[in-house]
């Protein structure tokens, strides 16, 4: 059984004092079981609206630092590092909202689900190509309508090396 929970930034929140970005703090006002909470997430149905007020200490210094999660209908909705922020947020916050942020964290999601999924097949095109002999991998840089390898044909030549490879495609998507 955990203590707390995860809880990532939308927006990194500099401590006042040594100007460290705080990306994730711990926080012990959901499920307590080690999980990730995020921007959108759905927290604990008992809770309706409210503003928690967390006084993280700082990675780097030490320096106590207000962080503030904003909980509409059970659902963070922000997380700021300033009161009259989060009381403000809260206070105009409506359905349309809700939508309009739910909208715009699918988007997110979905650009980094593609991201993701072209770096698999880039990850399986190369360890195909990698296995082939050297006359094969010749044979198929020297093709340009290969399409086998079509995510990494642009990448790949005489000198192949798998991880500066990757490294170059992983730069690229
Ligand atoms: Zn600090």
């Amino acid at each position: 059984m955990g203590m707390y929970d995860y809880l990532i930034l939308p927006e990194p929140i500099k401590c006042k004092k040594c100007g460290y970005e705080i990306k994730l703090i711990q926080t012990k006002r959901f499920a307590r079981l080690l999980k990730e909470y995020e921007l959108g997430d759905l927290t604990n149905k008992y809770i309706i609206s409210a503003i928690f007020e967390e006084h993280w200490s700082c990675d780097e210094c030490d320096e106590i630092v207000n962080i503030y999660i904003i909980i509409y209908k059970g659902i963070i909705i922000g997380i700021v590092d300033n009161k009259e922020k989060a009381v403000n947020l809260l206070d105009n916050f409506n359905i349309n909202d809700l939508i309009e942020l739910y909208y715009q964290l699918i988007f997110k999601k979905s650009k980094i689900s593609y991201r993701f999924n072209q770096l698999i097949k880039s990850i399986e095109q190369l360890i195909r190509f990698s296995k082939l002999s050297n006359a094969e991998q010749t044979k198929i840089i020297n093709d340009k309508n290969n399409y086998e390898f079509y995510l990494i044909k642009n990448y790949i030549d005489k000198k192949f090396n798998i991880i500066t490879t990757l490294t170059k495609i992983i730069n690229q998507i």
